[in-house]
């Protein structure tokens, strides 16, 4: 199992991360979006890390709601509330914390994304990340929190670069048709990302 402690750190690391690419994820929006992925979901992170730091949280899914509110009323972008509700989704299946829990979570977390997107796979949005990290995760879930994080991320690096010949079906780079082939998705990329980080934080 793990605390809530180990929550928060895993939240304060994927911030940093997300601050260290902001550049790299704006680049990548600006291709195939409006340029914002990045500021974004800095913007988001920052606002998660003030209120962790300000709020009384006495479980894994409460840091996890706390998470989702934020990024949900402090996004403005399509990302803000998608991941807002990958957050809150997850945050309901981790009373405790195992490779199989942690599997759960990363399927309640899809589920929400494809609820509020109605994305499939192919569609050249994050959950072309997200939906293969998932099924790594399952394929692997009884082994530890670790193994199963780093299966995932694995799964969604790669998820992500398949992104890049895709036509845009979803999300502003739809607008663009043909045009958004030969990009890369920034929202896969930056689901990959996060995963990574979870499991760095995990290892
Ligand atoms: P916005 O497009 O509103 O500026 P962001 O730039 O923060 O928001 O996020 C863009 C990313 O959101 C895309 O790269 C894509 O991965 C993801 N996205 C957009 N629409 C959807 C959707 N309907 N379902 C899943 N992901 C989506
Ligand atoms: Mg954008
Ligand atoms: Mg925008």
């Amino acid at each position: 199992g793990c605390s809530t402690a180990d929550v928060v750190n895993a939240v304060r690391a994927m911030a940093v991360v997300v601050a260290a690419h902001r550049d790299e994820l704006v680049d990548l929006d600006r291709v195939i979006g409006d340029g914002d992925h990045g500021e974004n979901l800095k913007r988001g992170f920052d606002f998660v890390v003030s209120a962790v730091d300000s709020s009384e949280v006495d479980s894994p899914a409460a840091v996890l709601k706390l998470v989702a509110k934020t990024l949900i009323s402090k996004v403005g972008g399509a990302s803000g509330p998608l991941y807002g509700t990958a957050f809150l989704r997850a945050a309901t299946d981790l009373e405790e914390v195992d490779g199989a829990s942690v599997a759960a979570a990363l399927r309640a977390a899809l589920d929400g994304v494809v609820a509020r997107g109605k994305a499939e796979i192919g569609d050249k949005t994050m959950v072309d990340a997200l939906l293969p990290a998932v099924e790594a995760a399952e394929a692997v879930k009884d082994k530890s929190v670790a193994e199963v994080l780093a299966a995932a991320a694995t799964a969604a690096e790669t998820g992500a670069e398949s992104t890049i010949p895709l036509v845009a079906r979803k999300g502003r780079a739809s607008y663009l048709g043909e045009r958004s082939a030969g990009h890369l998705d920034p929202g896969a990329r930056s689901t990959a990302l996060l995963l990574r980080s979870l499991a760095d934080s995990a290892s």
